[in-house]
């Protein structure tokens, strides 16, 4: 029988753990538990001692659980999300909490369908060399707030599939959902191969230097991906990093804006904005600059926001304090450098502490805060060019390339446009569609490393060559 939040909550809610609140609301939602360094060591043995055992199982052995436990997910669909919903803020509707625990789903499946095989690279009567994939052992998964379900199986999903066994840290934000997760998950995988251990950053900084792990996944912010390279470093852990982002997209003249315009909100204000390969600047041609700007107003004004729990909401609050204030200072800033404010630019305090209109910000230059740093909120800074050469010069201009966009109805130009964009995905047409099979990974500051389908199963291995 699928559960219900309170029976989620009854399994992962400590009478003594530390206060988590519903951002929309205020309201408290659980207590989490709160592990110390010895608790995330002893995780650590136990997922190691499990990993020979797991691994034993081959692909087939292993599929079979995993596919279990995404059933599981499935069956808890609702619960989960509502979970979601309460403690990380995103309605259950649109493309939010009902959608995350539906990727969470369909990434298991589709991960763990797949398998790795030996690749004979050179056949010659005198060598013959295959590349083989080993486990590498004990992953350390490191996530943040914003899809704190996704991308937890996101790391989890590759790592378990392969045959390595799992230490997860979710973030001290959302540490109840990713913990209700794992226990769906377990009530289908054996014992240890996939352990939770909620805590501070202290645990995420200890996990970056554990002897114990051989490979870290990380999705966070730049900040802290950089200061994880730096102390996995005397181990040479193996890491994939998952950055932070600050996407460019590029609408050329001559596009059908209407056609194309609520793609672009989308892009933009898909879980309100906190999103890592959400479309964070747009370079609009002036031809067609107020009309893409009129066009994301109207839909602004058109999109419900409010209580995730509330079924006709598809936007919702900041998930905390800190997100929100970088949201206003940001606003403000351009406002006091002259940019124009088309909608929203005020807190939305009829709605709650947390609320921020989706705002768009025009008449606004590169070296402005909200267009060279990362917002991760409901602002969007909408950049006039005249020449798309500089359009391309100003999108490559920052350091963050997790994703980039190009919006044209002239399929050569977006392509030409699209191969001169620095960044580790480039859609057209739509800004942030992912999809199982398709590798997904930051380059310069955005980090390195590819998830998702084969490569993602290559990132949790070990390569070994066998010559003969
Ligand atoms: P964050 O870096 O503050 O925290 C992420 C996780 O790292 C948390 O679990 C935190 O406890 C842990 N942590 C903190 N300090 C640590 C340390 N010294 N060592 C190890 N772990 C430590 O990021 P956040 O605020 O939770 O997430 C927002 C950022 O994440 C944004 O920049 C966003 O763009 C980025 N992000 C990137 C992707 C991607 O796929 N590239 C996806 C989602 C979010």
């Amino acid at each position: 029988m699928p559960q219900t939040v309170t029976d989620l909550l009854d399994r992962v809610s400590v009478e003594d753990g530390r206060p988590i609140h519903d951002p929309a609301t205020g309201e408290l939602v659980g207590h989490t538990a709160e592990h110390t360094v010895e608790d995330l060591d002893a995780a650590v043995a136990a997922v190691r001692a499990a990993q020979p055992a797991w691994a034993g199982l081959g692909y087939a052995g292993r599929r079979e659980y995993l596919m279990r436990a995404a059933d599981l997910v499935e069956e808890n669909a609702e619960a989960l999300a509502r979970l979601l919903s309460r403690e990380q803020g995103k309605p259950l509707n649109g493309p939010n909490a009902r959608f995350e625990v539906g990727a969470c789903v369909a990434w298991m499946r589709a991960t763990a369908s797949l398998e790795l095989t030996p690749e004979v690279v050179v056949d010659e009567p005198d060598n013959h060399s295959e590349l083989h994939y080993r486990p590498a052992g004990v992953v350390g998964a490191i996530g943040p707030w914003n899809w704190p379900m996704m991308i937890t199986i996101w790391q989890v999903a590759p790592a378990l599939t392969v045959g390595d066994t799992v230490v997860v840290k979710p973030s001290e934000y959302t540490p109840l959902s990713v913990q209700a997760l794992v226990c769906v998950l377990n009530d289908a995988l054996p014992a240890d191969v996939c352990r939770v251990v909620p805590g501070g950053r202290d645990i995420g900084a200890r996990m970056a230097e554990h002897p114990g792990i051989d490979k870290l996944m990380f999705t966070g912010s730049t900040a802290t991906g950089k200061a994880i390279a730096r102390s996995s470093a005397d181990n040479l852990t193996r890491l994939t990093l998952e950055l932070g982002g600050n996407d460019a997209g590029i609408v050329l003249p001559g596009t059908d804006v209407a056609a194309h315009a609520e793609d672009l909100f989308w892009g933009a204000f898909l879980n309100t904005g906190q999103t890592c390969a959400a479309l964070k600047r747009l370079y609009v041609h002036e031809s067609q600059y107020e009309e893409v700007v009129d066009a994301l107003a109207g839909l602004a004004a058109s999109m419900p926001m409010g209580n995730g729990l509330d079924e006709a909401n598809v936007l919702g609050p900041l998930q905390n304090k800190q997100q929100f204030d970088i949201v206003a200072r940001l606003v403000q800033d351009a406002r006091s450098s002259g940019a124009r404010i088309v909608t929203g630019g005020e807190p939305a305090a009829e709605l709650g502490d947390l609320f921020y209109p989706v705002t768009i910000v025009a008449d606004v230059l590169d070296g402005t805060a909200i267009v060279d740093e990362e917002q991760f909120g409901p602002a969007l800074p909408v950049i006039r060019y005249s020449d798309v050469d500089e359009a391309i010069e100003a999108a490559n201009g920052l350091d963050a390339a997790l994703g980039a966009s190009v919006w044209s109805d002239d399929p050569e130009a977006a392509r030409a446009t699209a191969l001169r964009l620095e960044a580790g995905s480039v859609w057209i047409n739509k800004h942030g569609g992912i999809h199982p099979m398709v590798p997904f990974g930051g380059i310069k500051g955005s980090g390195y490393g590819l998830e998702f389908g084969v490569e993602g199963l290559k990132s949790v291995c070990v390569p070994v060559v066998l010559t003969s």
